[in-house]
């Protein structure tokens, strides 16, 4: 079926904070695969890892301040407001929903993927998305099992099949490797360290105004 929309882009995550790894992987994959735009859409209650420090608020906060500037990437805040645990399928179908001529692109980074067969009605997340996997350094697929046999039944090579179909294909796509992870820069700042040019200086602002991430 021809659609007649470009495909936007949906990239989940716990923000805690927001940084640059997020940020190159949304504008490098809305260059790369022509999205209308990229959603970031900050989980509320994440089910299979732990809690994030930082209230909903002020990652909402935060990511608002890191793309205020840039017209690709909208802050989407639904999986806050439904609150509860956030589950990917969830929001996928409400975004159908209100969408239900345009392609939909879950943006995952290989960490993330890897854990897709625990993820909740993870089979139905195709009927309603395509997945684009982007590279992480470090992290790899596996050459066996669930996930390999998915990505070789599912995976398509020309990015004119996210647009011309709603859902259900598999990309692979590199991003530049930026080594970053919330993880590292929340220890830096629990340690009295500098995690400036890791993040956006408006990021790292919010951080210092509010005193986040001072406790480990
Ligand atoms: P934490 O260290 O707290 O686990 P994180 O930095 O990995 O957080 P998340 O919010 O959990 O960030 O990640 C959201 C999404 O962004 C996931 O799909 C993840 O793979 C991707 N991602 C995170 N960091 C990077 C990075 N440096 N490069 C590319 N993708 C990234």
């Amino acid at each position: 079926m021809h659609q007649t929309h470009k495909a936007i882009g949906i990239l989940g995550g716990t923000f805690d904070p927001i940084h640059l790894g997020h940020l190159r992987m949304a504008i490098e994959l809305y260059e790369a695969l022509d999205l209308a735009k990229v959603h970031l859409t900050p989980t509320f209650k994440p089910m299979y890892r732990k809690q994030p420090i930082a209230s909903p608020a002020a990652r909402l906060a935060m990511l608002k301040c890191a793309i205020k500037s840039e017209p690709a990437l909208v802050a989407d805040d639904r999986e806050i407001r439904r609150k509860g645990i956030t589950y990917t399928i969830d929001t996928l179908i409400e975004m159908r929903k209100e969408m239900p001529d345009i392609p939909l692109c879950l943006l995952v980074g290989i960490d993330a993927f890897l854990g897709f067969a625990s993820w909740h009605r993870f089979q139905e997340i195709l009927n309603h998305a395509h997945i684009i996997i982007a590279h992480r350094p470090h992290y790899h697929l596996p050459r066996d099992g669930m996930i390999a046999d998915l990505i070789h039944a599912k995976q398509q090579k020309d990015i004119a099949y996210i647009h011309e179909n709603m859902s259900g294909g598999i990309l692979l796509r590199p991003i530049t490797a930026l080594e970053i992870s919330a993880t590292d820069i929340r220890k830096q700042i629990a340690m009295g360290r500098n995690p400036r040019y890791l993040l956006p200086d408006g990021v790292y602002d919010y951080i210092n105004q509010h005193g986040i991430y001072t406790v480990r």
